[in-house]
């Protein structure tokens, strides 16, 4: 178990395998809380609202500090990054899955916003989806990332923007592994890997 693991209290929940993702909610948030969740769950409520609800329970530092913004015009975004970049952090778009620069990576190190350079991910939370797109179960802290419901394709998504400057990194979905039950799929084209520990 890793330090940041350690930190963020991880460990004692990572090695109870009975735990569900909405086991560790409520061990996390208390029951009040817990019985919230599980009468979003059965009313009925879309999978986003267990997105939310689980993303609550997760402890991380930073948790009240709302991030400052970026904000620049489409064509000063462009201006600053390739087509490719731009393509996914500003029009939404998604790389082909296996054929993308971070999939398959297995170095320590942070993941960054390929727009602002916000430390987003690390390498500690990256995991083998089986997807072909860089996974993680978390990021690196809760005001790192902005959750939007995505509606286009026909179906109902949690897009995950960077808190700062709004890219579009990727989406949100609650069949990750324990602790958080989380897997953040994202674009290896929203991200720039910095080798090494923080
Ligand atoms: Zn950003």
């Amino acid at each position: 178990m890793n330090t940041r693991n350690k930190q963020l209290g991880f460990s004692p929940l990572a090695k109870r395998p009975e735990l569900t993702a909405l086991g560790v909610a409520a061990l996390l948030l208390g029951a009040g809380c817990a019985n919230q969740i599980a009468q979003a769950q059965n009313a009925g409520q879309t999978k986003t609202a267990k997105v939310a609800a689980a993303k609550v329970a997760f402890p991380q530092k930073n948790n009240d500090s709302p991030t400052p913004k970026v904000t620049k015009t489409p064509a000063q975004w462009k201006a600053k990054m390739d087509a490719q970049t731009f393509n996914v952090t500003r029009e939404e778009g998604t790389e082909p899955p296996y054929r993308n620069r971070y999939w398959d990576l297995h170095e320590t190190g942070t993941f960054q916003c390929a727009a602002c350079g916000l430390n987003l991910f690390t390498s500690e939370t990256k995991f083998e989806s089986g997807t072909g797109w860089p996974s993680f179960y978390a990021p690196i802290a809760k005001n790192r990332t902005a959750d939007k419901t995505d509606s286009s394709l026909g179906v109902t998504r949690t897009e995950v923007e960077c808190a700062r400057c709004e890219s579009h990194l990727g989406h949100v979905f609650d069949d990750g592994p324990k602790p958080t039950g989380l897997r953040y799929c994202m674009n290896s084209a929203a991200l720039v890997f910095v080798s090494g520990k923080k």
